[in-house]
């Protein structure tokens, strides 16, 4: 058996000539994947809320740095319609869609007897069903051009349960789901889908968690951090941003072509318990 490795330099991680689609991606994780598929050599639609001067400076910051095209789009997520328009859009613009990543995502906390069913409905569509009408509008492409990455950002509440977070975790476990499925259809055209399942990354979403826990137990954010977020994580810190990138990366790239229908805890060890 005349067996070559790789040498480091040789694996291909490169996107150039790719396109790159990443929901939420104004802030958070979904931003530090967009810059690090763009650093790749990747272009990148962008999408999500915010004001529109800091969407216009994350914009031209990314092509000064990276050299490459960045579109935006506000399409709201949590209406079917304009996760399709979404698709049709980056594929008007670029003529094809190689990688799709569904990350964007809210969360709300409540006790079950009490929890909104409007806030239900809502987390639902924006954190699981954005990502079913974004794949299923995406696959032709792909097919068509042999080739397709999708990433979704599930949440260890993927695969672990925490209580008064009932419709995060549901959405969650079903995102997991949804990833084996889509593995299962498509493996035959080169198209891989995986979920990534980070555990505690500090973003305003998990700001706003550790705000909303201070303040309803009276105690200092920091105590929250400590005993409440990090207590689950053996690790006893926050993932960043950039790891996330970086594993976004090479999911995408063609090293990682034989991985298909993973959800990949990025947690501390958090759910190895
Ligand atoms: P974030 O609040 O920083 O970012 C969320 C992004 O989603 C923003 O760009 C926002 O504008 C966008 N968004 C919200 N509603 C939208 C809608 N209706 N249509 C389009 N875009 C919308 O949050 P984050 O922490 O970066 O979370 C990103 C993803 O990672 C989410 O799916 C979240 O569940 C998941 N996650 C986060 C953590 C964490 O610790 N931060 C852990 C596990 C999983």
């Amino acid at each position: 058996m005349n067996f070559q490795p790789l040498s480091l330099h040789q694996i291909p991680q490169s996107l150039e000539g790719k396109v790159s689609l990443v929901t939420g991606s104004t802030s958070g994780i979904g931003l530090g994947i967009a810059r690090s598929l763009a650093a790749a050599g990747s272009a990148i639609v962008l999408n999500g809320f915010g004001k529109p001067e800091d969407i216009a400076e994350v914009q031209a910051r990314t092509i000064a740095e990276f050299g490459v095209e960045v579109r935006y789009s506000p399409a709201d997520l949590s209406k079917a319609a304009a996760a399709a328009d979404l698709i049709a859009m980056t594929l008007d613009t670029f003529g094809r869609l190689d990688i799709l990543v569904n990350n964007a995502g809210i969360q709300y906390v409540a006790p079950l007897e009490v929890f909104p069913a409007d806030k239900w409905d809502m987390i639902l569509a924006i954190n699981l069903s954005s990502a079913f009408h974004t794949t299923r509008a995406a696959l032709p492409s792909m097919r068509r051009y042999n080739f397709g990455r999708i990433i979704n950002i599930a949440s260890a509440h993927g695969l672990v349960a925490s209580p008064f977070k009932s419709a995060y975790v549901a959405a969650k476990h079903g995102i997991v789901g949804l990833t084996k499925v889509t593995a299962l259809e498509t493996a035959e055209s080169n198209i891989t889908c995986n979920a990534i399942c980070p555990g505690y990354v500090y973003t305003p979403l998990v700001e706003a968690q550790i705000e909303g826990q201070a303040k309803a137990h009276n105690i200092p954010r920091e105590q929250v951090i400590r005993d409440v977020l990090l207590a689950q994580q053996p690790s006893k810190r926050f993932a960043s941003v950039e790891e996330l990138g970086a594993l976004s990366v090479f999911l995408a790239s063609d090293a990682a072509s034989s991985i298909t229908g993973v959800a990949l805890p990025v947690d501390g060890g958090w759910t190895a318990h």
